[in-house]
């Protein structure tokens, strides 16, 4: 089926983009070439990339630098809230047999894979919004990871041609990440799984292929099963956060659960992780952590992981504060900051939770205008509650 868009392109005259920018045409013939060397046959080839055309605004986004920074307990407000914990806990149910499986077949918790899902794609909700094919073709062809991405495009085309995903309609992040577990196509290709047994290997349509295929992921990134991924603690006060030491060590140096437990006996290795210093909270992270964190290399995307898959297991919330007197918002609270903000007459599209440039330079400006200092665009309580008393 055509959607209507397309059928109005076509009937249009169609879309002949290629050919109107000589140089991806030429880049995508030098692809078609290097592609059939690697197995993805000339037809094929073509039939995948017909109708593409390049999309300048990934190019912008590849060399984008952040304009705004965002605190880690801004991140965590939106990932681990509790429309996410509700969601993830129906999932559980939901998918109950499926997950005791893939709990047997890779040793990985059901809480930490629904917790990867739900960070990653909103349980199947969000799987990004850009055409992958066209993204990945045009940061193939130019900017500045042109090699590395040619090996996604590549990737993704011999996924495509063995069958294990459909082309049309396919979505993800404008650089690559697709599906319900946003993995990139080399990585798909190395770790996807075919769960459900039709013999392909769909993160996109097969519930059971994505969950075992986050499974897979973690299993194979040194999950150990049965082990916790950290454990809250607090420290003594002279304790050098910076080393990695077994568990019977950081014992030894008084370092004890939040809860003033002992941390349990063994010889893992273990690392303290205080993204906020030693005035916010502190974890000891150990190897689960560090399989979760390989997923994407980041302590904000790995705690809201690790903090997600608590909730999910009934496990209690973090202690500790974070050190701020302007707390981040949960993404209900978002909205409504985004629905008072175009109440006042902004420019930020739909509220949809999303805090982009354009909400962010909205907040600057009513900031400024409410004497609040700094003016630096955040989505915080503060601004919230200020704008919510005006609106009363
Ligand atoms: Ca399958």
């Amino acid at each position: 089926m055509h959607s209507l868009p397309l059928l109005l392109a076509l009937l249009a005259g169609g879309p002949a983009p290629a050919a109107d920018d000589p140089a991806f045409s030429a880049c995508l013939s030098r692809l078609r070439a290097q592609s059939a060397g690697e197995g993805v046959p000339a037809a094929a080839f073509d039939r995948f990339t017909r109708d593409l055309a390049p999309d300048p605004s990934v190019l912008e986004l590849l060399d984008a630098q952040p304009e705004f920074t965002t605190p880690i307990w801004d991140y965590l407000a939106a990932l681990v809230d509790e429309r996410r914990v509700r969601q993830g806990r129906q999932m559980l149910a939901q998918h109950d047999e499926l997950l005791a499986r893939v709990e047997a077949a890779y040793g990985v918790d059901r809480h930490t894979v629904v917790a990867v899902w739900g960070v990653e794609s909103d349980y199947g909700q969000q799987f990004g919004t850009r055409p992958l094919l066209s993204s990945l073709a045009t940061l193939s062809c130019e900017g500045r990871r042109q090699a590395f991405f040619r090996g996604e495009l590549l990737a993704l085309l011999k996924l495509l041609h063995a069958g294990d995903l459909a082309p049309e309609g396919l979505r993800g992040s404008w650089a690559g990440a697709f599906g319900h577990t946003q993995f990139m196509p080399s990585t798909y290709a190395r770790i996807a799984v075919d769960f459900d047994g039709d013999g392909r290997r769909d993160l996109v349509a097969s519930i059971p292929d994505a969950l075992a295929s986050t499974a897979n992921y973690l299993h194979r990134a040194g999950w150990r099963r049965g082990e916790r991924w950290g454990w809250e603690v607090r420290i003594p006060a002279s304790l050098d956060l910076s080393s990695s030491r077994t568990l019977d060590d950081w014992r030894a140096r008084g370092v004890r659960r939040i809860d003033g437990a002992a941390l349990p006996p063994g010889q893992g290795r273990a690392a303290l992780l205080a993204p906020a210093g030693r005035n916010g909270p502190v974890w000891l992270v150990a190897a689960n952590y560090r399989a979760i964190r390989s997923y994407n290399a980041a302590d904000s995307y790995a705690l809201a992981i690790a903090l997600l898959a608590d909730r999910l297991r009934d496990d209690a919330p973090p202690r500790t504060a974070w050190p701020t007197d302007d707390p981040g918002i949960d993404r209900d609270a978002r909205q409504r900051l985004q629905r008072l903000l175009l109440a006042r007459g902004h420019d930020i599209g739909e509220a949809d939770g999303l805090i982009g440039t354009r909400t962010r330079r909205a907040i600057v400006l009513e900031q400024l205008r409410l004497g609040m200092r700094p003016a630096d665009g955040r989505a915080g309580k503060k601004i919230l509650e200020a704008l919510e008393r005006e609106a009363r």
